[in-house]
């Protein structure tokens, strides 16, 4: 093999060193990990149970306990066309999520942007045709005042921006609007949530759009989404889809219908 002389050194040495410039530390497990993105052994473990738990909603990517009717569908008429889940709100991903909302980890954003996109790229693989034209904008779910206040930042709405970025879809931050003063979601049950909902969320003005893409952090009942999508909808939009950073499963509900994942 002919020796390598000092330019074809030159070459390698200058890979070598960005190579490095595009690594950096997996939030996960601290290992080599290119920029904004886990490393791949992380985003392996993270978006296992979303592509292999057997029995999920087709709507909303609720995991459920067997092939039985989804429980956040099957007691409503859900105004969301489909939910895409970047991944399942349990752990490690869901540090991941914790980390982003209470303590500013804004890099985050970026890392789950990337594993929607994946998310959405799979499901179009699965299901052939993609269900949202390219130009459809995305719209973040408001924060409340309250979460506003104690965060000083709207964490669907940073993820919403990231998102729009890597799929070139534009972001609409003043369409939806919510009403101040709800009780806080995390502390209610099922029915406590949709009825907190109902008529929370407002378009500032009239809609008329084929197609729209609400953005949330974490998806859990549906209430909020559907609440969301129902506003839009009143305001001349045809159709709601939905893209989140995580879905809760039953378990972390401990509802009856608990499930677990397999390690
Ligand atoms: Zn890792
Ligand atoms: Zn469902």
């Amino acid at each position: 093999m002919a020796k390598k002389g000092p330019l074809s050194r030159r070459f390698s040495d200058l890979r070598a060193h960005f190579a490095r410039q595009t690594l950096t530390a997996c939030p996960l497990c601290n290992g080599p990990a290119p920029i904004g993105r886990l490393c791949a052994g992380c985003t392996h473990d993270v978006q296992y149970s979303m592509r292999h738990y057997p029995w999920r909603c087709a709507r909303c990517a609720l995991a459920l306990p067997a092939n039985v009717p989804c429980p956040d569908c099957d007691d409503q008429t859900p105004a969301v066309q489909n939910v895409v889940a970047a991944f399942d709100y349990v752990a490690p991903a869901d540090s991941l999520v914790l980390r982003f909302k209470n303590a500013r980890q804004f890099q985050l954003a970026t890392i789950f942007a990337a594993l929607a996109v994946d998310a959405i790229q799979w499901g179009h693989a699965q299901h052939a045709t993609p269900p949202w034209p390219a130009t459809t904008p995305l719209v973040p779910i408001p924060g409340s005042h309250r979460s506003l206040q104690r965060r000083g930042f709207n964490p669907a709405g940073e993820f919403a921006i990231r998102l729009g970025r890597l799929l070139k879809m534009p972001v609409l931050l003043s369409l939806l609007y919510r009403e101040p003063a709800r009780l806080k979601q995390s502390t209610l049950n099922r029915l406590q949530r949709r009825a907190n909902t109902a008529h929370v969320y407002y378009c500032a003005r009239n809609a008329p759009l084929p197609c729209v893409v609400l953005v949330d952090d974490v998806l859990t009942t549906g209430s909020t989404l559907n609440a969301a999508a129902r506003a839009l909808k009143a305001a001349g939009v045809q159709k709601v889809f939905a893209v989140v950073i995580a879905r809760t499963p039953c378990v972390i509900r401990d509802e009856p219908s608990a499930i677990g994942f397999p390690d």
